[in-house]
């Protein structure tokens, strides 16, 4: 089975080796945070696993306990970045909107949200 550690040609892999600068609001063993380059909202991060899997669930089957680790990070990233309220969102596939295919947990707050997911 190939290594599902990094991929030389990910953008995210590369941002979680620091070959390609993102603004970095927190991380731990599992994961980084860093602010989305085009926020949809006052509060828009991205909870990224170090580890290169393409979506969530590939990392629900593969590293369950990683996934616990992004739910984390995001909580945390919330409390201390709004008012600890959030919305996560993965998106999956091509046509749910997903783009970089190196799972990722979009953190959304610091205002009421509306629901629009088209
Ligand atoms: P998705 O469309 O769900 O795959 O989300 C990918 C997200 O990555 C989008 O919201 C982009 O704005 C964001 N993005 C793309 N390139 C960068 C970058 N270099 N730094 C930070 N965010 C990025």
């Amino acid at each position: 089975m190939p290594d599902p550690g990094t991929e030389q040609s990910c953008l995210f892999c590369r941002i979680v080796a620091g070959e390609i600068p993102a603004t970095i609001v927190a991380s731990d063993d599992s994961c980084i945070a860093f602010r989305d380059i085009t926020p949809q909202a006052p509060l828009h991060v991205l909870v990224v696993p170090r580890l290169h899997l393409p979506d969530v669930a590939a990392l629900a089957a593969r590293a369950p306990g990683v996934l616990a680790d992004v739910v984390a990070l995001a909580s945390k990233v919330a409390a201390s970045e709004a008012d600890g309220q959030f919305r996560l969102i993965f998106n999956t596939g091509a046509r749910s909107g997903q783009s970089v295919f190196h799972v990722h947990a979009h953190v959304i707050g610091g205002a009421e949200l509306g629901w629009s997911p088209a």
